[in-house]
Order: C-alpha cells, then structure tokens, then sequence
C-alpha cells in the first residue's frame, strides 16, 4: 500500500500495459482515473475492477490538448488533486518506411509524443499549483533507440518522448515533481500480437532478448508502481528499460525453439 491515498491517472488504461498499471497502483492503494479513446473496453474494464469508490473512467483522445486539460480537472473535481500521471496511451502502425504517409505519420506524433507532451504539462501545471509534488511517468519503449525501419513514426515518437521527460524533470524539479520514462521491451499485448511477434518477428526479438521470453504487462506495472512511489524519490529525467536485457545485448543470444 506504498500509494494509499495517493490519485493516479493513466491513459490508456482500457486494455493491456496500462489497464495493469491501473490495477497495481490501485492494489497498492491509489485512486485511478483510467482514461482511453476506445469507451467500449473502458466501460468493461472499470466493470471488471470493481472498485467503484476508488475509480473514475474518462473518455480521452489524449492528441487532443482540450480533452488533455479536462482529464486532469475531471479527476481534481473526483478526487480532489492529482499525485500521479500516467501517460501511457499510444499506438504502434507496422508499416515500412517508404510507405509511411503524412497521415499516419501526423496520428503517431499526435498521440504518442503531443499527447505525452499535453499529458506532461497539464498534470505538472496542477500539481505545482497543489505545491505537494508529484509524479509523471511517460511510457516509452526500447524503439526510442533503437533502429526498426517498420515502426518509424512509432520509434520518432518515443525518442521525443524521452526528451520529453527530461525537459519536464528539470522544470518540473524546482517544485519536487519527478518526471520519469518506463521503456518496455516486448510485452505481449493486443499492440504487439500479430503484427510485431509473427513467427519470423518471434525469433528476431527473442535472438536478441537475454532473459529469453517476452515480458508480462505486471512486469511494466510494477516498475511504475515503484517510479511512483517514494522508494524512488531521488530517480527524475530518466527513462528505465524494462527488457529482458534487449537494449544492452551485443550479437545474439540462442531461441529455445
Ligand atoms: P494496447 O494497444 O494494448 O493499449 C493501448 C491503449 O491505448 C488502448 O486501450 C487504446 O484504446 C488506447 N489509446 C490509443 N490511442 C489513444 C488515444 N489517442 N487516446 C487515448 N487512448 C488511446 O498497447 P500496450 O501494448 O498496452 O501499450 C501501452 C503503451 O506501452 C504504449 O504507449 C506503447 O507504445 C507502450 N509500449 C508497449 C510495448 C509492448 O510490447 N506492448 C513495448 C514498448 C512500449
């Protein structure tokens, strides 16, 4: 119960990595605004929580900065301040470079590093204004360094997210609000079933994943359930990897077939 008493907001909180981060900070006492585009699955989701006092579903397009803005004011209205921010809504096109249009290139931007951006801004401008501190935690990827011609909006996207953070976590110190990055490696969810882990896809990541398997959403939630709290009160700009090992690993590793 290292967050009791503590409001948390996550983006993208329907399904997948940001539905269980949900449910961590939620089990580890906070109160959660789940906020998605897809009402659906959110509706489902908050159902399936139970926790009817402790939770608040919004829907958001987080590319819109408006509807940004009023995610946070919904949940200062519910829960009166905001301690947490998550901003983990993204999507991933699998297209090939030359292929990308001003269109898809234009949404991935949109959503993953300007909905990042308004999430960042909206949540420091409340917090400093509360004067208590707080956390933001952007959710990047291990595309944010590394070079895969498929997703190149996608990888763009999450490099600026980083310097997101890291601008963020030196305007935002002067206030002790911490802005940190979680990057994850593969973890399977709807985002990367498919197109990502297809059987050639399965022996490229797992080749270069030391720990050799995929990641579990828990495994991301848990790290972002620690960046929240105060056993982390001394972490600010920088992004963890969460990876099974992939980003530092030099040559291949063997696939147990
Ligand atoms: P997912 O597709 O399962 O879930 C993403 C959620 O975001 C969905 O519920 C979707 O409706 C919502 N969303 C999409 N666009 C939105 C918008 N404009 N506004 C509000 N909500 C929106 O994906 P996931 O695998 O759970 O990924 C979550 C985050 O983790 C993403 O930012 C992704 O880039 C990052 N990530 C995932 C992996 C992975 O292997 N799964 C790896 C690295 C980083």
């Amino acid at each position: 119960m290292r967050l009791a008493g503590k409001v948390a907001v996550v983006t993208g909180a329907a399904r997948g990595i940001g539905r269980a981060t949900a449910e961590r900070l939620l089990a580890e006492g906070a109160q959660v605004v789940l906020a998605d585009i897809d009402v659906e699955q959110l509706d489902k989701t908050v159902a399936e929580l139970a926790a009817p006092d402790r939770v608040l579903a919004m829907r958001v397009d987080v590319a819109n900065q408006r509807e940004v803005v009023q995610l946070v004011d919904a949940a200062v209205q519910r829960f009166e301040c905001i301690d947490i921010m998550v901003n983990n809504a993204g999507i991933a096109p699998v297209i090939p470079f030359l292929d990308v249009t001003e269109e898809i290139l234009s949404r991935v931007l949109d959503v993953n590093l300007k909905g990042a951006f308004f999430g960042t801004q909206a949540a420091g401008r409340q917090m400093i204004s509360q004067g208590k501190g707080g956390v933001i935690i952007n959710m990047s990827s291990i595309n944010s360094g590394l070079a895969n011609p498929n997703v190149a909006p996608y990888a763009i996207s999450k490099g600026g997210m980083n310097q997101v953070t890291s601008t963020a976590a030196v305007a935002f110190a002067p206030h002790g609000i911490r802005v940190v990055g979680v990057g994850p490696g593969t973890i399977l969810t709807e985002m990367t079933a498919g197109a990502f882990v297809n059987t050639a896809g399965h022996h490229a990541i797992l080749s270069r994943t030391p720990l050799g398997r995929y990641g579990d959403v828990s495994e991301i939630a848990s790290v972002v359930a620690f960046l929240a709290s105060d056993d982390a009160s001394y972490i600010t700009g920088e992004t963890v990897y969460v990876d099974g090992g992939r980003r530092v690993l030099n040559y291949l590793v063997p696939v147990k077939e």
